[in-house]
């Protein structure tokens, strides 16, 4: 782009930078992004297609270390003035989390003169402010300061060793660079304080700009005149190390036009480094094999020149190679009492999994080793799953790692890339041991249900190697290419459904089943251990907040539906930020009234609600707050809002044709609505709401059995013929479309559905059911009972209709809900019907009624 020619658009996205850098045009500033805001930006616009470098940025300097943060989070409020750039350079990768470095130009000042777009990036509406014909008229003063700046800033360079390659450019640079730019330029290189780099951006005008300028550059003669001075020794290596060190800890680069190996060669730290690292590497205690390899790798690291690619490269392999525990362990302690007291205290309920987790534990101390089939708790999301694997690190003294497989279909996520790919890295497992440091981990496979496959080979292979007893203690990554033992590593996976499980992987898991939790389970979850762990994250104390056992009933019947205790948590985190900010404020105000007057300020921060109260009597603030803040049911609607969840389901079923299912999905429970309509066509079946096969053949089974019994309970078409498709089209839904849906299970519910709008009658709006119909109108029996049943009674519903042959599942469900549910077991249709419809559904003659009301 030329100067003097370049325009910038009228919108620019923002890259929002963190606490203290600037960029400043005419330097460049190698920037980490890994703020969600920042990501999107880089993700959705410089790395789409081909425009990284075509493509202008606007750099906004420091709203703080979470100011791109959440994009969900207002956005912070923006400096006013920044610097249009361009991303020349972007390194980086998607995992182990999305983390990009990017290397950015600085081109002009902007003005944002409005935020038009927040999310997912920020987007403003742009006034360009450098407009550098400027100096081409410029005054006299205007002249003379650029002079005198020149004249200080060829002091200083000369100052520096002339020998350096990177000195003798900048030398070059200060002649042939437009006098106008230096500032800028000259700026991002000398020591400089974040807020005096925020100034000269902020200086828009040229003058003031140089007037800016000029003390720092005076400051840092001064400066490096001392240094030369008390260290007399060795001037021209003083000279060298000041401005690199200055450079480097301002993370800029000057002109753009520098490169930045050119820094780098100079410092001669690195073979230092290299004498550190073969130190490292020597005293790790490696496998011989891999020793070999290292020394091998160093040997050549030592004759290569540090500007080759392959430099870095090495080094970071061999880093790699210095840093993982390759004879670094934990001791297990295992004390099995210990373990029982540490599982209940951590979590409530749960009596099954805790009851196997310790046998297994047992097991391990009797046999002394791990082969044996690896543990995999299935179960909703929320259930506790990751948690449990917590606290079995915990009980055992060794370090946790959570290894999240959900997307992954790359094999070279588990396995690593061979050295060769450029970005080459290592697999998650290998990662992970190096973050842990030690070599007997406790490894949580998290979601091991949502391994994708892919082109690159099947993730599911590479674990399989990964789990392997007789395999895995010379578990070979792509990237380290040598061996590495992973037989003292603990792995425990997680999973929603055991359906998506490749079966190799199945087979070597041992199953433990983590149903969701009843309404009083939940209770005593939150009460014990949820509402006091958030009280500690909020630095909040039981003498600050009380939340009261019929606001957590509120959460959890009216905010929430789920099996686990996610949301739960997550609202409870909602109320403890709403009093956290509270309580502040109440401390602000006691401090500030305490020293003195209260400023203009402090009253503008005070909350509405007690403005109107004296607010200019002192002591009125100084009184403390009213504590505890009492969280009840009112509060719960001032911070969360209205209730979620709230008379839906009477809403829903108050016109016929709409029945309630119950459906079992991988996160729990579900109630699953059914609603069917008709009107005049050729006898044509619509089905909507991503039905898999076996639910369309039950709609269709459905149909056929009210076909033929159609005159027994006097179901007829809307011409009044007992023939229900004759003239006319059916449309069955199944509302919440994005969710494919399917099993046999739907078939008493369609036939309920379409009963109800073939006789016009509604169906009781407090009765789910589930079970399979057959073509002679039998109810067969279904799975998942006891999640669908926890599913209804979340939902508030009395009545639920069952296979009779699920007479048994029963037993599972506790006793307390058992006494809340009515349950009709049925064995055939006539029998659901009877106990769907109020009054039950008796084979006469609806006729009348039904002329009435169509
Ligand atoms: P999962 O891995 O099953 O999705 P998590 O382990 O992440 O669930 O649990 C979510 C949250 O709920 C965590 O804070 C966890 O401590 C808490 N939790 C879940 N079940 C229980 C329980 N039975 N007792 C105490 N806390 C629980």
């Amino acid at each position: 782009m030329e100067r003097g020619t370049m325009r910038l658009p009228e919108r620019l996205p923002l890259l929002l930078l963190a606490g203290e850098e600037v960029l400043l045009p005419g330097s460049s500033l190698r920037v980490g992004v890994d703020s969600a805001r920042n990501l999107q930006l880089v993700q959705g616009r410089l790395l789409r297609g081909n425009s990284v470098r075509s493509t202008i940025i606007g750099v906004v300097p420091g709203p703080g270390p979470s100011g791109g943060g959440d994009p969900d989070q207002q956005l912070p409020r923006l400096h006013r003035i920044g610097t249009a750039g361009i991303a020349v350079q972007i390194v980086g990768s998607n995992w182990p989390k999305p983390h990009y470095t990017l290397l950015i130009t600085g081109l002009c000042r902007f003005n944002i003169l409005e935020v038009v777009k927040e999310k997912p990036f920020p987007v403003a509406k742009v006034e360009q402010l450098d407009h550098l014909e400027e100096y081409a008229d410029g005054t006299g003063e205007l002249t003379d300061l650029s002079q005198e700046f020149y004249k200080y800033a060829v002091q200083l360079v000369e100052m520096l060793d002339m020998s350096v390659p990177v000195v003798a450019k900048l030398r070059q640079l200060l002649d042939s660079l437009p006098k106008d730019t230096l500032p800028d330029i000259v700026a991002s290189i000398i020591r400089t304080s974040a807020n005096e780099k925020l100034q000269i951006l902020d200086a828009v005008g040229l003058e003031e700009r140089f007037k800016k300028t000029i003390p720092l550059l005076v400051r840092q003669i001064e400066g490096l005149k001392l240094l030369q001075k008390t260290r007399k020794s060795t001037p021209s290596d003083e000279k060298r190390i000041v401005t690199i060190r200055s450079i480097r800890k301002n993370n800029q680069i000057p002109g753009g036009q520098l490169h930045f190996n050119g820094l780098e060669q100079e410092d001669d730290d690195d073979g230092d480094d290299i004498v550190m690292l073969e130190k490292k590497i020597k005293s790790t205690n490696m496998p011989e094999q891999a020793m070999k390899v290292c020394m091998k790798e160093l040997k050549r690291l030592k004759k290569m020149p540090q500007s080759m690619p392959e430099f870095a490269l090495t080094r970071n392999y061999l880093e790699l190679m210095a840093e993982l525990p390759w004879n670094k362990s934990t001791t297990d302690q295992l004390d099995l009492h210990a373990a029982r007291v540490l599982l209940d205290s951590d979590h409530y309920a749960m009596q099954k999994l805790k009851r196997r987790v310790l046998e297994y534990l047992a097991v391990r101390q009797l046999k002394n080793n791990l082969k044996g089939p690896i543990l995999c708790f299935v179960g909703p999301p929320g259930v506790g799953k990751t948690s449990v694997g917590r606290s079995i690190a915990k009980t055992l003294g060794r370090e946790f790692y959570r290894i999240a497989l959900g997307g992954v279909c790359d094999q070279s996520d588990i396995r690593g890339h061979r050295r060769t790919y450029v970005g080459s890295m290592p697999g998650r497992i290998v990662n992970g041991l190096k973050t842990v440091g030690v070599s007997n981990p406790v490894f949580l496979l998290d979601e091991i249900d949502k391994l994708g496959k892919s082109l690159q080979g099947d993730p599911a292979a590479a674990l399989l190697e990964v789990l392997d007893p007789e395999q895995n203690h010379s578990f070979t990554d792509h990237y380290l290419n040598v061996p590495f033992d992973l037989s003292q590593v603990l792995f425990i996976a997680t999973a929603n459904t055991t359906a998506t499980i490749p079966p190799a992987l199945l087979d070597r898991m041992e199953l433990i089943q983590v149903p969701g939790y009843i309404q009083e389970e939940k209770m005593e979850i939150a009460h014990r251990h949820l509402i006091p762990k958030q009280l500690e994250l909020h630095g909040l104390t039981s003498q600050e907040i009380q939340i009261q056992h019929e606001a957590t009933e509120g959460i959890i019947s009216r905010y929430t539906r789920e099996a686990g205790v996610r949301s739960l948590e997550r609202k409870i985190c909602a109320i403890c930020r709403a009093v956290a900010v509270k309580v502040a404020e109440c401390q602000h105000k006691v401090t500030e009234s305490n020293c003195g007057p209260v400023s203009e300020k402090v009253k503008e921060s005070v909350p509405e609600e007690t403005k109107e109260e004296s607010i200019d009597d002192v002591t009125d603030l100084a009184l403390p707050p009213e504590m505890p803040i009492v969280i009840d049911r009112h509060a719960l609607k001032d911070i969360l809002g209205p209730p979620i969840y709230e008379m839906e389901v009477s809403q829903r079923l108050s016109q016929p044709g709409v029945a309630i299912g119950l459906a079992w999905t991988p996160l729990g429970g579900e109630i699953m609505f059914v609603e069917a309509s008709r009107m005049e066509g050729e006898g044509q079946l619509t089905l909507t709401g991503q039905l898999g096969d076996v639910m369309k053949e039950s709609a269709h089974l459905a149909i056929s059995w009210l076909r033929s019994n159609a005159k027994k309970y006097h179901l007829t078409n809307a011409a009044g013929s007992f023939d229900l498709l004759d003239n006319t089209d059916i449309h069955l839904h199944f509302p919440a479309g994005a969710v494919t849906k399917d099993g046999p299970s739907a078939g008493v519910t369609i036939v309920t559905c379409l009963a109800s709008l073939f006789s016009g009658h509604l169906v009781r709006s407090d009765v789910a059911m589930t079970g399979e119909i057959t073509l002679r109108g039998l109810v067969l029996p279904v799975g998942g009972i006891k999640d669908k049943v926890l599913a209804a009674h979340r939902a508030g519903l009395k009545r639920v209709i069952l296979p009779k042959r699920n007479e048994k599942d029963l037993e599972e469900i506790p006793a307390n809900m058992r006494e809340d549910l009515d349950f009709v077991t049925a064995f055939c249709l006539d029998e659901v019907l009877n106990a769907a419809f109020e009054g039950g559904f008796p084979a006469e003659s609806r006729h009348g009624i039904l002329d009435s009301k169509l």
